[in-house]
């Protein structure tokens, strides 16, 4: 039996929302990973099978390993489709956004929301409602019904708990099943972290039950390297990485040269930051790249008492879960090295 966990003010009160919704747009976060993707793609399905029209927008475009997931080539990408996207922005009497706390999140579609917002409030556009659904500590966005749940090892299960909890469990099929293990499995690194919750496993039980070949998504997910990404991996090892054995922390910083060497594509970074934790004693594992108009850094930890997330919001201008942060540096990359270098050095 799945725990309550969702209040009855939340379920109930999204049903009702998505009840009297006509034209829903669902938001989730740039750069979009697998609990993205899938609890995006979820809920799209949920919501055309309550027969509402409904589309889903993200900022930048996710990675191949995430393309084969069902529904995901119905996500607009607003760095492409700005057009399209602003348009349904405008028309939409409905906000869901999903793996997202805060506006920020959204990258520069945030631009786009707000001027829609401020038009609603002072009255040259129609009123729309909004939920949230979210596992991201302290959220900021102040929706209708904020569903926020951060010991949620993901929006996945989250979105899931909801569908069952307002009684459409039966409208959940092989489709919407595969996107929502697929979000459970990457938010987890494949149930290795975060991986203790018996709800999740009772979920998964449901899912599997319902045909999800989990093999299969793992294959395509985390079998799915390009030699370019697998040989950057071992660069990375090899030459990279930086360890501060006093601090308990590896540093792997890779520049926009050494990224071109490998003809990096979005996507090629995912799951670089989890390796060094594989390190005895090395309990924080920081990894950061230069990107096109900023400097990401991702922090990642093993147990409570090694938090990130503050490290991320205090240094970074950003945040995230306890053992899973990001914040982003601008300016010149070597500095930024070495600014990352001092925090480590007198933080850790
Ligand atoms: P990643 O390192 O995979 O990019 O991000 C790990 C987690 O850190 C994400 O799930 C997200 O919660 C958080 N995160 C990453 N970048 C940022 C950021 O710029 N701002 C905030 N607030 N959180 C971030
Ligand atoms: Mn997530």
């Amino acid at each position: 039996m799945l725990s309550e966990k969702l209040k009855k003010t939340e379920y109930q009160g999204a049903a009702r929302l998505i009840d009297k919704a006509d034209r829903i747009v669902i938001f989730t976060h740039i750069s979009p990973d697998g609990d993205a993707v899938g609890s995006t793609t979820a809920m799209l399905q949920y919501l055309r099978k309550l027969k509402k029209e409904v589309s889903a927008i993200v900022y930048n475009r996710f990675p191949d390993f995430l393309a084969w997931i069902p529904c995901s080539d119905e996500i607009h990408i607003y760095e492409n489709e700005q057009e399209v996207c602003d348009k349904l922005i405008e028309l939409a009497d409905m906000f869901i956004c999903l793996d997202i706390g805060e506006w920020k999140r959204v990258g520069k579609l945030e631009e786009k929301v707000k001027s829609r917002m401020a038009e609603t409030e002072n009255g040259t556009a129609k009123p729309f409602t909004s939920i949230v659904i979210d596992h991201h500590e302290d959220p900021t966005m102040k929706p209708d019904i904020l569903i926020s749940y951060p010991d949620s090892p993901s929006t996945c299960e989250l979105v899931f708990r909801l569908i069952c909890r307002v009684g459409d469990f039966k409208l959940i099929d092989l489709q919407m099943a595969t996107c929502i293990c697929t979000g459970m499995m990457t938010d987890t690194g494949n149930f290795s972290y975060n991986a203790n919750d018996v709800d999740s496993y009772y979920i998964l039980s449901e899912l599997v039950r319902l045909g999800v070949d989990k093999n299969t998504i793992y294959q395509k997910v985390f079998q799915a390297y390009s030699a370019d990404r697998m040989r950057l991996m071992g660069y990375c090892l090899y030459h990279s990485m930086k360890l501060f054995p006093k601090q308990h922390c590896a540093l792997i910083a890779l520049s926009k040269r050494e990224l071109m060497r490998f003809n990096f594509t979005s996507g090629d970074a995912e799951g670089l930051v989890n390796i060094p934790l594989s390190i005895n004693d090395i309990c924080y594992s920081v990894f950061m790249r230069e990107d096109v108009d900023k400097i990401k850094i991702s922090f990642r930890s093993q147990g409570l008492d090694h938090p990130v997330n503050e490290l991320a919001r205090q240094y970074f201008n950003g945040g995230g879960h306890v053992n899973a942060a990001g914040g982003e540096l601008y300016g010149d990359f070597s500095e930024a090295v070495k600014k990352v270098e001092q925090v480590i050095l007198e933080r850790l």
